[in-house]
């Protein structure tokens, strides 16, 4: 296969010949890099209901089957295996940039992984970095988006914030990171995704877009990464103390994941590049949120401190104003509308991990 563009099937996985997309149709075919983990997953489950052509990238890292076998059989949905690190053909109107190996009990073991998925696979006996799958999947992607001149949005984070000296954040502030620490490769590797983005922009006139998300929190959140409101719903489900890093103080701010797959679509059809703030503006300390998932699953609940990670940002708060005003999108679910929408599913994943181990 040769598109006379200078690729072949020696280089790229998956060709596919070019397919005229949605003639005479608002029907759209889209991309969902890493649609097969939580949040992409929720925003497949948007796209297919709008009625658009979704075709899922995912190497099932952190991302799950289960979340999207719902859709198996659903001529408009596609399923792909492959690592974002290795280029890919496809003939697409827009691609929703997720793949990212995103929660501290990955990427802090698999930091080369995790930089370049914005670059490559976890696993502890090959040191692929997350900075590697921030730095070549993002290039791959932005480089398909080129190509074909398809929209790319980008799922960058709050982390590029790093330790904010700068409360609440806005899109503005240029960020506090230790370059050397053992979050940079995920910090590190989303700025540099960022950049890419942006040089392509610039340099190559693609159309991208630049969320930077906040922690979200929901149904199909994978139960045991280490982000704190699934530790917590889980630890109080299985009744176990909540751990508690640290005093307890630090703060961030949650946002229910319907909020946010509402505001991706809204900066995706929009005419901004952004970046925009994607977060819930209430902020609560760890010992709120225990307080909180306590009165939600357990009145019983206790808590149990532990020691704080490195580098742990002490707060963190979107200012949301600017996609408010150019994306005319907010969230609408608080924490305590929130989080019981979560409890179900996760009740039954760990029911259903216990009968598996014969318990
Ligand atoms: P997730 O781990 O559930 O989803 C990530 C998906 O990417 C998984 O399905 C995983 O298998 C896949 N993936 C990882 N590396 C890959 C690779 N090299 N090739 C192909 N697929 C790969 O995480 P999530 O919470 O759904 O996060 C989605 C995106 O949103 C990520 O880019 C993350 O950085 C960003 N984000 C999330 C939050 C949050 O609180 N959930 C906050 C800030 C940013
Ligand atoms: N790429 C891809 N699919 C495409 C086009 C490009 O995966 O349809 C990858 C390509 O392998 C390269 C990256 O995207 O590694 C950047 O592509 P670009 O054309 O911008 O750069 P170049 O190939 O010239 O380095
Ligand atoms: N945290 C906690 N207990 C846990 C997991 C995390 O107290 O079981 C704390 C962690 O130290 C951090 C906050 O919760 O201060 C948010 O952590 P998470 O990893 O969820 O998100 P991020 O630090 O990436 O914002």
């Amino acid at each position: 296969y040769d598109n006379n563009l200078g690729f072949s099937n020696s280089k790229y996985a998956n060709g596919v010949g070019r397919v005229p997309v949605g003639i005479g149709s608002k029907r759209k075919r889209i991309v969902v890099t890493g649609g097969a983990g939580f949040v992409g997953s929720h925003l497949v489950d948007k796209l297919i209901a709008r009625g658009d052509d979704v075709i899922v990238i995912d190497n099932f890292f952190t991302g799950r089957k289960e979340n999207v076998v719902h859709l198996f059989g659903n001529p408009r949905f596609e399923l792909i295996r492959h690592d974002v690190v290795e280029p890919i053909l496809l003939e697409v109107d827009q691609i929703y940039h997720l793949a990212c190996p995103a929660s501290p009990v990955h990427y802090k073991y698999n930091p080369v992984k995790t930089i370049i998925s914005f670059c490559v696979i976890f696993s502890h006996e090959s040191l692929t970095s997350d900075y590697k799958t921030n730095v070549m999947g993002t290039l791959n992607m932005l480089g398909l988006a080129k190509r074909i001149g398809a929209r790319f949005l980008l799922t960058s984070t709050s982390e590029v914030y790093g330790d904010p000296l700068e409360h609440p954040q806005k899109e503005t502030y240029w960020g506090h990171v230790n370059p050397i620490g053992v979050r940079s490769c995920y910090d590190e590797g989303k700025r540099t995704a960022e950049t890419l983005a942006m040089d392509y922009h610039r340099g190559a006139g693609v159309e991208v877009r630049i969320a930077r998300i906040f922690n979200t929190y929901g149904p199909r959140m994978c139960l045991d990464d280490g982000r704190v409101v699934s530790n917590f719903v889980a630890q109080a489900i299985r009744k176990q103390p909540m751990t508690v890093y640290g005093d307890g103080k630090q703060t961030r701010s949650f946002q229910f994941v319907s909020d946010l797959v509402d505001g991706l679509v809204a900066l995706m059809e929009g005419e901004h590049v952004g970046p925009f703030n994607l977060g819930n503006p209430g902020e609560f300390t760890m010992l709120e949120l225990a307080e909180v998932v306590k009165e939600t699953i357990d009145p019983s609940a206790t808590i149990e401190f532990k020691p704080n990670t490195a580098d742990d940002p002490h707060k963190r708060k979107p200012d949301i104003t600017k996609a408010k005003e150019l994306l005319n999108w907010e969230p609408k679910i608080s924490l305590r509308e929130g989080l019981p929408r979560m409890v179900n599913d996760f009740r039954n994943r760990i029911l259903n991990e216990d009968e598996g181990k014969g318990n």
